[in-house]
């Protein structure tokens, strides 16, 4: 169809086919793009994308990534949402839009790592300071605020060390004093609890100013995407948020976000499947004598138990939700080789780190050079923690079995 009058190299560029615009399908289309033409110059300088009426350019959104975001904001049951290139990229963002010279921001001392790492490297070097909060005490984080705190960060619970901290206080607290709180949801995903809802009775009295999810990990199941999200209500707080995501350039693909599509529609089904297996995996661990504490927020005894129970315990029809990570403290009197030495032995639990994949995953940790506190609610020893994948559970307890034997015997 090579138009007679244009070059051969031109008309490849600039062909006339169309195809007929009448294909309805269920699956959605990969848009992808930098340049997105316009039809006039009028309709260039009119251009809107802050309230996601229409195209500018790929950065600033395409039809996948609006549609993306949109499911996203029901998984969440929040009104905006940001895509990020990871988990992290998501947090900085909102650290960057949010935070100052001279300001501060709170911290859970047993958050995600790399968030602390950040507010300890570039925020500082930018005369950002922060503190990080014992995130099982509402008084210790309510001393800490100060006028200069410009945002606290809450996480339940907490990685790792599995405590699960009394959100709904927390939340309610940054209320009462002004301050606006980012929750890292990617533990709860949107599954266990309405992160803007937190009495769960659609009132929306209390509930997070920002929502983070590295959907890294449940939303995409595959251990293939890299994205995170930033998910608010309050459509000032998040065109704020939305201008600094546009000033650090920090798009995401269509074909990531397709592939997000495709694994959100299971996220519930796969999600009760981890919590499934690693309850079962958790409690059989408890018994063994060589364990002496599994950090679960769903077993009884596991720090913030009640918490869990309160905020989760109502999910999935009453049995409550709790993904599929959990921690086992191991035996002091069990050297560091021989706990290295059982995670060794392991073959279907891989080392490695992340969560939310069909692949069981084990790490060990060395908690205490992780936390600026001490750690009153874990008995000493060991951590190892576990990421329940896909597989058959009978298969994943025979490996700990053999594992352990392997190790300990
Ligand atoms: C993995 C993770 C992140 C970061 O996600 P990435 O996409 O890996 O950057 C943030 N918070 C928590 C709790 C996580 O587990």
């Amino acid at each position: 169809m090579k138009q007679p009058d244009l070059d051969l190299i031109t008309a490849l560029v600039h062909h006339p086919y169309q195809p007929p615009s009448d294909f309805v399908a269920l699956q959605p289309a990969v848009h992808k793009a930098s340049t997105v033409v316009f039809p006039d110059v009028a309709a260039l300088r009119n251009r809107r994308w802050l309230d996601k009426s229409g195209y500018t350019y790929g950065l600033h959104g395409t039809p996948t990534s609006y549609q993306l975001e949109e499911r996203l904001c029901t998984l969440e049951g929040g009104k905006q949402c940001l895509l990020a290139p990871s988990g992290l990229a998501a947090i900085a963002c909102v650290a960057l839009a949010l935070l100052g010279t001279g300001d501060e921001v709170l911290i859970p001392d047993n958050a995600y790592g790399p968030n602390k790492s950040l507010a300890q490297a570039e925020l500082l070097q930018w005369g950002i300071s922060h503190a990080f909060y014992d995130p099982m005490d509402v008084a210790d984080l309510a001393a800490r605020i100060t006028p200069r705190t410009r945002l606290v960060w809450l996480e339940a619970p907490g990685s790792v060390s599995m405590e699960f901290p009394d959100l709904a206080a927390m939340v309610a607290l940054c209320r009462e004093r002004g301050v606006i709180s980012a929750l890292d949801n990617t533990w709860g995903a949107g599954l266990a609890f309405r992160p803007f809802d937190l009495d769960g009775d659609g009132s929306h009295r209390l509930g997070v100013d920002i929502s983070v999810h590295a959907l890294t990990k449940y939303p995409s199941g595959g251990g293939d995407v890299l994205m995170g999200s930033v998910i608010t209500v309050d459509q000032v707080l998040h065109l704020r948020l939305k201008l600094t995501h546009m000033r650090l350039g920090i798009g995401v693909s269509g074909n990531d976000c397709e592939t997000l599509l495709r694994a959100l529609p299971s996220v519930a089904l796969r999600y009760r499947a981890h919590d499934a297996a690693a309850r079962e995996l958790a409690g059989w661990l408890q018994r063994h004598p060589c364990v002496v504490q599994v950090l679960h927020p769903a077993l009884p005894g596991s720090p913030g138990h009640a918490h869990w129970q309160q905020l989760c315990g109502g999910a999935f029809g009453g049995q409550g939700a709790a993904a599929g990570l959990f921690s086992v403290v191991f035996d002091p009197r069990h050297s560091q080789a021989r706990v290295d030495a059982f995670c060794d032995s392991l073959r279907l639990f891989k080392l490695g780190y992340s969560w939310g994949g069909p692949t069981s995953l084990v790490v060990p940790y060395e908690i205490e050079s992780m936390r600026e506190r001490a750690l009153p609610q874990l008995r000493p020893g060991t951590v190892v923690r576990f990421n329940v994948g896909l597989e058959a559970v009978e298969d994943l307890r025979a490996d700990l079995a053999q594992a352990l034997e392997a190790a300990f015997s």
